[in-house]
């Protein structure tokens, strides 16, 4: 089935009810559908048909969501592209995937014009009004006032559905070439059941959406999630950590998903507030998409009563496992039981599966995992092994079935032959009353192969010897894990998710 049609179902059934508030506006189930349909209209009238390729690159916007609904409605593909991408990046996206149309604003598009000009197949909307009215070519116009036009008699073709492709979305690649994951209407779907069911979402249920629509957190788990449910989404552009608490308590939020460095600035700014929020509506704090320590999660149920429900996905596969419903069952460090029809299993390097506690990586099967890397038959196939996804992730399950994830296997340390997960050595650093956060890693070592290095940052005005940071790791740490330097940064580099960025800080040294 198609995603946007299964939707639609509640399009019908919740017609007047709030299902998005941004800013000072509000729209309803029938709005978003009357949105789509004329998103739709503008795309059909433009000659886009099923399979085509449309990259999105807005900032945060229900313009955004309509346009993304609309375009796989009538079969075609979403291309999200993190607004902070620049010129040589949106050139690679658009020309590997052919792009057929591309949405963008007219101050960005300023900065890669001459690039994408070789690019003859592309048409180009301006997501604003066109402030550069000296470049022609390709710009079919202003989107707002082209859906305007568009004609109203449209009715929605659903033609796509099942394994055909719903989304491209590139991989954060942090080494080598983006990868265009390939995820289709059926995954999607499966996704969004699993989750629904887990997180036992209501229709009474009120979000606030604090994250960005490019990434799957954002558009897959969060909207979805909502539109399924038939719930309302309470929609910020930009998180700020004072206002967010007050958000919560003034539109009386039951879901809150989030990644932990935002989780961090929420603990961070509860001194701040004048009065204790009233959360007495909240139902779940998730937590995803980077890994949230176990301060973090002891300060924010010492803060708030809430116990943080974390959970694992990726862009490929969805969300693959999640911390359960019941509070109490909710452990730090874990990142739960595979969700409803996601079967993990780890294994060792030559593929043979491993029993409980040993680590080893995550293999994935299941109907969330995606179709493939994007003309990239090689990669694809070097990702799969007899129907299993290899996630790249390494961890390990315990006797109940719970999984733990330690790190990414790039990031593994192989130091005089032994291995070195960096998130047990970075646990113990942030144990240390100083440290605000920390990120170790190996460097190439005559000796040892690789040796361990940390970057800490302190928090403001407690800062220590940087020798005392080893010490305290020797008290819990056999020696080969302890790092053997570590050094001060004034912070860890993140992406827009969150994910700290360890090539960056390998570049440093
Ligand atoms: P992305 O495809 O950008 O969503 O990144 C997916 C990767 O994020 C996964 O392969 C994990 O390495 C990491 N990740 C996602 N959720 C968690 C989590 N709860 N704890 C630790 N790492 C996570």
């Amino acid at each position: 089935m198609n995603l946007v049609q299964l939707l639609s179902q509640n399009f019908a059934k919740y017609s007047s009810k709030p299902v998005i508030v941004f800013g000072e506006n509000t729209w309803t189930y029938q709005d978003l559908e009357d949105q789509i349909r004329d998103y739709a209209s503008l795309l059909n009238q433009i000659g886009i048909k099923k399979g085509d390729r449309i990259a999105i690159q807005m900032p945060k916007s229900v313009e955004f969501l309509f346009l993304h609904l609309a375009i796989l409605s009538i079969g075609a593909i979403s291309l999200p592209l993190n607004p902070d991408y620049r010129g040589s990046e949106i050139v690679y996206f658009l020309s590997d995937s052919s792009s057929n149309l591309f949405i963008t604003t007219s101050d960005r598009l300023a900065q890669f014009q001459t690039e994408i000009q070789h690019l003859s197949n592309l048409q180009i909307i301006l997501a604003d009004q066109n402030s550069n009215p000296e470049y022609q070519p390709n710009i079919l116009g202003s989107l707002l006032e082209l859906v305007a036009q568009s004609p109203k008699e449209f009715v929605p073709t659903y033609s796509s559905g099942g394994n055909d492709i719903a989304m491209i979305c590139y991989t954060s690649g942090t080494t080598g070439r983006s990868k265009g994951a390939m995820i289709s209407h059926r995954n999607l779907i499966a996704n969004m059941e699993a989750l629904h069911e887990a997180w036992q979402w209501q229709d009474s249920d009120r979000l606030l959406h604090v994250l960005p629509l490019f990434h799957v957190h954002g558009l897959n788990v969060a909207v979805l999630g909502c539109l399924y449910a038939g719930a309302t989404m309470i929609m910020v552009e930009k998180f700020e950590p004072r206002s967010a608490w007050r958000a919560l308590e003034r539109e009386q939020i039951s879901i809150f998903m989030a990644v932990p460095t935002i989780y961090q600035r929420l603990i961070s700014s509860w001194q701040d507030l004048e009065s204790t929020p009233d959360l007495s509506k909240m139902r779940l704090f998730i937590s995803g998409s980077a890994p949230l320590s176990d301060r973090q999660f002891d300060d924010f149920e010492k803060l708030t009563d809430f116990r943080i429900l974390e959970r694992y996905g990726m862009t490929e596969t969805g969300m693959n496992a999640s911390n359960p419903i019941d509070p109490k069952q909710r452990l730090p460090k874990s990142v739960g039981f595979p969700l409803k029809g996601v079967e993990i299993l780890i294994v060792d390097s030559n593929g043979k599966s491993l029993r409980d506690g040993e680590v080893g990586e995550v293999w994935i099967r299941g109907e969330n995992v995606f179709q493939g890397y994007w003309q990239m038959p090689d990669k694809t196939k070097e990702s799969f092994v007899d129907g299993w996804f290899r996630s790249g992730d390494l961890g390990y399950v315990d006797p109940q079935g719970r999984l733990y994830l330690v790190s990414r296997a790039k990031e593994l340390i192989i130091t005089g032959g032994f291995n070195v997960y960096p998130k047990e050595i970075e646990n113990i650093l942030e144990s240390h009353k100083s440290v605000k956060e920390s990120a170790v890693i190996g460097i190439p070592d005559q000796d040892f192969g690789e040796k361990v290095v940390a970057a800490i940052a302190f928090h403001e005005g407690l800062q220590v010897p940087l020798e005392d940071l080893i010490g305290h790791c020797k008290v819990s740490l056999a020696s080969y894990k302890c790092p053997k330097q570590v050094f001060e940064v004034s912070e860890i580099p993140r992406n827009a998710m969150g994910k700290i960025q360890k090539h960056l800080l390998k570049i440093g040294l």
